[in-house]
């Protein structure tokens, strides 16, 4: 088995990669301009990608799925919830994911998008940007909702063992990995914090329109750029 987070520093997402005993490889949440690194990692440690699995539609980066996919031949799987018609497959709540002897079971975690998905391998969730280090995905466009999220989080998030491991799609102060305890105790939108406490910080936060997002949705709407 192996396992490794990367990290595209210009939009800060962070990528995953775990590959079974057998070779066969899924990547989650690739940008596009790392594909060549992606590839070249795939190509070094003479693994097969066979998925490129995307937490949600991005607004900040575009997914190097299709890239990927292109260059290997692996299948590409988002939430169904995404409506995206660029993936080979829609994914729902409970569906799995099977590579060599290795298992990824599928969280739907709407609120941050409608579609957003976590995907929980062994004692790690991907959480994308449905929970972050110390904060959480912002509400407000892709059909984003902050009582969504907050059950995605509390209800389903927060009832995985306080060690898993979270493994967030960003991080903007170089923290790399949480747990669901520290993050029930610790973050500071949600730890003590009722539904309308958290709506109401999630409403106010006032943010800019990411800068690509008029690029990054309609290219991740359909698996980014090839
Ligand atoms: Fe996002």
């Amino acid at each position: 088995m192996m396992f490794k987070q990367l990290f595209d520093p210009v939009s800060s997402t962070y990528s995953y990669l775990i590959a079974a005993d057998s070779g066969e490889t899924v990547l989650i949440d690739p940008v596009y301009e790392q594909a060549g690194r992606d590839l070249a990692l795939l190509g070094e440690h003479k693994l097969k990608l066979v998925w490129v699995l995307d937490t949600h539609v991005h607004a900040d980066h575009v997914t190097g799925a299709n890239a990927l996919k292109a260059a290997t031949g692996a299948q590409s799987a988002v939430g169904d919830g995404c409506k995206a018609s660029g993936f080979d497959h829609q994914l729902n709540d409970g569906d799995e994911i099977r590579f060599g002897d290795e298992v990824i079971r599928i969280i739907a975690t709407p609120g941050h998008t409608h579609g957003s998905v976590s995907y929980h391998w062994r004692d790690r969730v991907f959480t994308g940007d449905a929970l972050l280090i110390g904060g959480c995905g912002r509400t407000d466009f892709q059909a984003g909702n902050p009582n969504l999220l907050y059950h995605s989080i509390t209800g389903k998030l927060f009832s995985l063992e306080d060690e898993v491991l979270v493994y967030p799609g960003h991080d903007y102060n170089g923290r790399r990995v949480s747990s669901i305890g520290e993050e029930k105790a610790l973050n500071p939108r949600l730890a003590g914090k009722s539904e309308e406490e958290f709506t109401a910080i999630m409403n106010a936060l006032d943010l800019p329109k990411p800068r690509l997002i008029d690029i990054a949705v309609p290219a991740n709407l359909v698996g980014g750029t090839a």
